[in-house]
């Protein structure tokens, strides 16, 4: 059977284009405010690398190793923290800085737990939100880069099985 082909499905300039239009909503919106950008690990390592470095703001840069478990390659919602906060989040203005959003799960557990650590404020931001698989409800994102379809997409910190995650654009395999 021939090897299937890597398609391109947000190419790097689209990525970088997006990036700098989050960046500055995000230094409008965070002005005046005490900004922890808090970037989830692995699979946000990228965009929060090129996201911090759009937003024109003294930001504090934290990162939290997470895992979700999967069943049926969906996830569970049981996440495991791999890498917990080496500082206290309370009283800042924290906002997440995940790769993807697919059922919401991992989302709505990060929100819930952080939320019991007193930040003065906590809001999400996802490169790639996948809407239609949603299965948590009332999960708000205040910064989206993409709504894309329900793709197993691979790239930019997104993994295929450990790899791939130093690919510069997000690719899928066509079914
Ligand atoms: P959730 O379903 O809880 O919203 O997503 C859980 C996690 O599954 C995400 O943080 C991400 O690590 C992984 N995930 C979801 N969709 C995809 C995808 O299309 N590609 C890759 N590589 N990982 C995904």
């Amino acid at each position: 059977m021939p090897e299937k082909k890597l398609e391109t499905l947000i190419s790097k300039e689209q990525l970088q284009k997006r990036i700098q239009e989050l960046g500055e909503l995000i230094t409008q919106d965070y002005r005046g405010k005490d900004l922890t950008l808090l970037i989830i690990l692995k699979g946000g390592f990228l965009f929060g690398a090129d996201l911090c470095r759009a937003i024109n703001l003294p930001a504090y840069i934290e990162f939290l190793g997470v895992s979700s478990y999967e069943d049926e390659e969906e996830s569970t919602g049981v996440v495991q923290i791999t890498q917990d906060l080496k500082y206290s989040i309370e009283g800042r203005d924290v906002l997440i800085v995940e790769d993807i959003v697919d059922t919401g799960r991992t989302m709505a557990y990060l929100l819930a737990n952080l939320k019991t650590r007193k930040p003065r404020s906590i809001h999400a931001c996802s490169l790639l939100n996948k809407e239609s698989k949603r299965c948590v409800d009332g999960l708000e994102l205040a910064y989206t880069g993409f709504e894309i379809d329900d793709h197993f997409v691979i790239g930019y910190g997104l993994d295929d099985k450990g790899l791939d995650r130093n690919l510069p654009y997000i690719g899928y395999y066509p079914s």
